[in-house]
């Protein structure tokens, strides 16, 4: 879809974007993790105030705590932002992305170094041109994403321009590679955010309003999130997922980039800050939803959600009429219709059967797949391809023993079960409306069977033709699925194959190809699953995650170390073996959320590690109310704190690190975490205050967490070899202190 660029590429006009610009500053901004907290974090951000003044901008740094209610989660966030002033400036444009990357060993190229880039570059090149926007444009590089969306609920809570603004667009990234997916952020209805969109008039639009409803029904966090909740602002999101295995590790690096995504990247942001600039943005909202889908020869095919149930019912009356046009021409038989069902039911349930029982023996099989969290293992994309084909081998399989059927008895079962699943989605998911276009397209083709007389050699072609817009709707989805939710849903995969393929029938069933297409499949599928299988290893290139930590309980004086992984490795091996115990329950008091997770663990010798320093800075008892003020001082460098409560507890007038949190309203915490706050370069303690009924005892255990482990002068860990990369999403090479606080 995209057309290739060599990114040698010299000749770039300075008004156009230059993915050798923005390339340049990616691998300035990947060389090293660079969370918040970090000496790293700092370098990049001076970097990016140092460019953005390069481009006559005065760029500033807001510094905030930010307090995450859904995730418990804080810091305080350093922000970026620049203002390009505007000739009306009734509304703002603000362009988005977070500079931040995930800790503790994430490089954050793709996430989200390309959103950064693709905003500096894409502001250089709209500047060159000598521009002046009628909307001012402000650009905001948001920190602490990957702790909870910090910079930006920063940004929206306490930052004088927020108010201003009218659209976001925000550029992220879930993987390293594929297309970038528009994803539309609205309280309200798409209509006029949709119409907008295409008036920007991108070259390569990659959106369809099935994943604008999945998204809208999951509850989903990226930055725009809190622009939507916290401001009523809409945006765009633009993001790529696919390559998910490199996502928030340090495979996440400068190299591994897929640089048409980026060049997708920056196509969107050309595209929609020239035209967003100088568009209305004061009246965005609607109150229609519309469906929206690629389709061939037109960017993106759009109509009303009202359309849905009158396509649904015409659909069916046409359906009606052909079935009884059939029987009265002697085309369709009664008896040959229902036994039409057996095939197709019969291929559902192998498929979907053979598609789940598969992966779960996979999984058995190479239990090395388990250490993946992202669920999408290094070979995905060739197992997606050897169960598509091997879903088409049972599917032409099954069909085999139904050689005597007619085509048209055959074409009922599918075309019924295409209007059963339309009604559903009118019920559940109108965003998918547009799968009633297959249905239409078969319908046609049936009434092409039983109304005209078309030479046989002749139909296989016409066909083919007719099944386009069927093909080009359903067969990406039946990647999408996978790629998007994990492996494990290959099973999704399956049901849509199962309906690409009846919606098809007619094609395949055309005497010539009935024999080929099984061999045919057949071969493809084995081929695959032996190149998944002989792809099933590690290597430099597809690196095995694992986990260590040492585990300290400063209470009873003892020591584990702990993993998180279920195959045993090199690294892990210094510490474990098969015999280890597993399971890791109750390895950390009062603490739920690693004990489901971590799976080897054994006791180590103690090594003293220092704790931090609690003064109590205020303890006072007025009218029923204690109220408490406690610093938590770091004796050596702490990169997270944790706090957890052993029982529900409610605090009123919380204050972090002199920010209150909810204008003193009250925090409720059930069992389980009551904070996460990660240390910010600004931060030398951790200051807590915060009134509570004088009768609740608080019982809260802390973890003090310091990503070091590799480098402590008390352990000597030998490093991980080249084809290992620490585990994503978990705390991770990490010395963890616990014990209860004394409050
Ligand atoms: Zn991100």
């Amino acid at each position: 879809m995209i057309p290739s660029v060599s990114p040698t590429k010299k000749e770039v006009k300075a008004v156009d974007f230059s993915i050798d610009n923005a390339l340049y500053h990616l691998k300035q901004i990947s060389q090293k993790p660079h969370h918040t907290g970090t000496e790293e974090h700092k370098i990049v951000q001076e970097y990016l105030v140092q460019e953005l003044k390069k481009l006559g901008l005065k760029p500033e740094i807001q510094y905030q705590t930010a307090i995450n209610k859904k995730w418990r989660a804080a810091t305080t966030a350093e922000n970026i932002l620049a203002r390009i002033k505007g000739s009306d400036s009734s509304k703002a444009l603000l362009l988005l992305s977070h500079y931040d990357s995930n800790p503790h060993s994430s490089l954050g190229a793709s996430d989200a170094g390309s959103g950064v880039v693709t905003i500096l570059e894409g502001v250089r090149a709209y500047l060159a041109a000598n521009k002046t926007p009628k909307n001012d444009v402000i650009i905001l590089f948001s920190d602490a994403e990957e702790l909870g969306l910090l910079g930006a609920q920063a940004f929206v809570e306490n930052h004088h321009w927020a108010k201003d603004v009218g659209l976001v667009l925000n550029f992220e990234a879930r993987g390293s590679g594929g297309s970038s997916y528009m994803l539309m952020e609205t309280n309200g209805k798409n209509k006029t955010l949709l119409s907008e969109f295409l008036k920007a008039n991108p070259n390569y639009p990659a959106a369809n309003s099935l994943m604008y409803g999945v998204y809208k029904k999951l509850p989903n966090d990226t930055d725009l999130t809190i622009f939507r909740e916290k401001g009523n602002i809409n945006g765009f999101n633009f993001a790529f997922i696919d390559d998910h295995f490199d996502y928030h590790t340090e495979q996440d690096s400068y190299e591994r980039l897929n640089r048409e995504t980026l060049l997708h990247q920056a196509d969107y942001l050309t595209s929609t800050l020239n035209y967003f600039a100088d568009a209305d943005l004061t009246n965005l909202n609607s109150d229609t939803d519309y469906i929206y889908v690629n389709f061939p020869f037109t960017k993106l095919l759009t109509y009303p959600f009202s359309w849905v149930l009158p396509m649904l019912i015409i659909a069916l009356v046409i359906f009606i009429a052909l079935v009884f046009i059939g029987i009265s021409r002697k085309k369709i038989t009664t008896i040959g219709m229902l036994k039409g069902f057996i095939p197709y039911i019969i291929s559902l349930v192998v498929c979907i059967g053979v598609s789940y029982g598969l992966w779960r023996l996979l999984l058995i099989i190479h239990p090395q797949y388990t250490d993946i969290l992202h669920g999408f293992t290094y070979n995905g994309h060739q197992y997606i391809i050897a169960f598509v084909f091997l879903n088409l081998w049972l599917i032409f399989k099954t069909y085999s023993f139904f050689k005597e059927h007619r085509t048209t008895d055959l074409l009922i079962a599918p075309i019924t079960f295409g209007l059963i699943v339309n009604y559903l989605i009118y019920i559940n998911l109108p965003g998918a409306g547009f799968l009633i276009i297959p249905v239409y397209a078969s319908l046609f083709i049936l009434a092409i069977l039983l109304l005209m007389n078309i030479k046989k050699e002749s139909r296989g072609t016409l066909f083919a033709i007719l099944s386009i817009p069927t093909i080009y709707m359903v067969a990406p989805m039946v990647q999408l699925f996978p790629v998007a939710l994990g492996l494990k849903m290959l099973l999704i995969s399956a049901v849509l194959l199962v309906l690409l393929f009846g919606f098809m029938l007619p094609v395949f069933q055309q005497e010539k190809l009935k024999n080929g297409w099984q061999s045919l499949t057949g071969f493809v599928a084995l081929l695959f699953f032996v190149l998944a299988t002989f792809n099933s290893g590690f290597s430099i290139e597809k690196k095995k995650p694992n986990s260590l930590v040492f585990i300290q309980d400063s209470d009873t004086n003892t020591s584990y170390w702990a993993s998180h992984n279920k195959t045993l490795d090199g690294y892990t091996k210094q510490f474990f073996n098969e015999d280890s115990p597993q399971g890791g329950q109750n390895l950390i008091a009062g603490n739920s959320k690693y004990n489901t997770s971590f799976n080897y663990y054994k006791k180590a010798n103690n090594k003293d590690i220092a704790t931090s320093n609690i003064n109590i800075n205020k303890d006072t008892i007025i009218s029923g109310k204690r109220n408490i003020s406690f610093s938590i001082v770091p004796t050596r460098t702490i990169d997270r704190y944790e706090l957890f409560t052993a029982s529900k507890i409610t605090l009123t007038n919380l204050t972090i690190n002199g920010t209150l949190y909810d204008s003193g309203k009250a925090f409720t915490a059930d069992k389980g975490t009551l904070l996460i706050y990660q240390m910010a370069n600004t931060d030398k303690d951790l200051t807590i205050s915060f009134s509570i009924d004088k009768n609740v005892k608080p019982d809260i255990t802390l973890h003090e967490i310091s990503n070091d482990l590799l480098s402590h002068p008390k352990f000597t860990i030998k490093p991980r070899s080249e084809i290992m990369m620490p585990m994503p999403f978990v705390v991770n090479d990490a010395i963890i202190c616990t014990r209860k606080l004394k409050l």
